[in-house]
């Protein structure tokens, strides 16, 4: 079993004021320029990178020549309450003041890439070409990375630092998810004259009765998380909306799930028209998708991470999750990213913390694995 160097624990220890100053940058989702101006300094200045950022927002940054690149990247924006944020620190804990996150989700995987990258520049260690990206609105359904253009990075390997977990963790697999609406459209009466109406209300009552939700199967969910409709107790409903979300392994899954909806919708309208003359609308639409993945267990990089686990001495979990993340829509964009663990613990919580042993073991992996696809170009040569 390889040690971390105690140099490199000095290191990332020399780097800690930039952790804070990451962490302590407001970052609202749609609020990223401060993070984006203090991450693309720390790149032009400290890594010579080529920096841009594209019409969305997403910062983006290149390291090397070479088209077979490596996509290491997070998220820039960071759930509410985000702003003043004061990090407080005690031995190798690092927490807010409880007042607000502590944006470690994903501060601390930016910091961590950061600090590996500029280890390797200042160590002038062996190293693969590397795009760097880091996207806006992540937290809001992955709003940047949607707007990406592929044709901006060179990479088709990478590893975003994005899932809350200790090292060793990363994810595989993730869900496709397609949010939802659907506007029911009757016809207004005053209560007395009911007959006269067509309920909106009782409409999207009877879709939420019959659409099947919750945990449908074990590669399955669906969830109404919004209702909304009618003005007056002494009116019938004119309209009358619910929204919600599926999430499936597989996109046929989660689209198979919604056309059963739309038939569903279908008889409603059917019976709700049975009565009179009136025909009601209803409308059912996207109104966010996230793409999922899964990738094999025996792809070179995979098993190259595996390796690096080995030699560290960290014992090493794949995961299959529900959560949604940017690596589902970058490996739609041709670009296999698995998402690896940043350390942060009880994340979108005021409790959110990191330990810095972590942040450090972390980014050592990442320098491992940088200088590993630095000396073996085939890896990332391969599909
Ligand atoms: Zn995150």
């Amino acid at each position: 079993m390889k040690k971390i160097p105690d140099s490199f624990r000095s290191f990332t220890e020399e780097q800690y004021p930039f952790f804070v100053k990451i962490l302590e940058t407001d970052n609202p989702p749609g609020e990223e320029d401060a993070m984006a101006e203090l991450l693309r300094e720390e790149m032009e200045e400290h890594l010579g990178a080529k920096t841009r950022k594209d019409a969305a927002g997403n910062l983006l940054a290149y390291l090397g020549e070479g088209k077979d690149a490596f996509l290491l990247g997070g998220h820039m924006d960071s759930v509410m309450p985000c702003k003043n944020v004061k990090v407080v620190r005690k031995d190798d804990l690092v927490k807010s003041d409880g007042l607000t996150v502590l944006t470690a989700d994903d501060g601390a995987g930016i910091f961590e890439i950061l600090t590996a990258l500029r280890y390797i520049k200042e160590q002038n260690l062996p190293c693969c070409p590397v795009d760097l990206l880091f996207t806006v609105g992540e937290e809001v359904g992955g709003v940047g990375v949607r707007k990406l253009k592929k044709d901006h990075l060179r990479a088709r390997h990478g590893m975003l630092l994005d899932r809350a977990a200790p090292a060793g963790v990363f994810v595989i697999a993730g869900p496709y998810k397609r949010n939802f609406r659907v506007v029911f459209e009757g016809r207004a009466a005053h209560a007395f004259e009911a007959e006269k109406g067509v309920s909106a209300i009782h409409m999207a009552a009877a879709a939420v009765a019959q659409f099947p939700q919750g945990k449908i199967n074990k590669s399955l969910y669906a969830n109404i998380g919004k209702i909304q409709g009618g003005d007056s107790v002494n009116q019938v409903a004119e309209k009358a909306t619910i929204e919600g979300e599926v999430r499936a392994f597989t996109s046929l899954a989660a689209e198979t799930l919604l056309e059963e909806y739309q038939r569903i919708i279908d008889s409603i309208l059917y019976k709700f028209s049975a009565s009179g003359g009136f025909v009601p609308k209803a409308h059912l639409e996207y109104t966010s998708r996230r793409e999922g993945y899964h990738h094999e267990e025996n792809m070179s990089l995979i098993k190259t991470i595996c390796s690096i686990h080995k030699e560290m001495g960290i014992e090493t979990s794949m995961q299959v999750t529900r959560a949604c993340s940017d690596a589902g829509d970058l490996t739609n964009k041709g670009i296999a990213t698995i998402n690896y663990a940043n350390g942060a613990q009880h994340v979108h919580t005021k409790e959110e913390s990191v330990s810095m042993k972590d942040v450090i073991r972390i980014s050592w992996v990442i320098v491992q694995l940088l200088q590993h696809l630095g000396e073996h170009p085939e890896i990332l040569a391969a599909d």
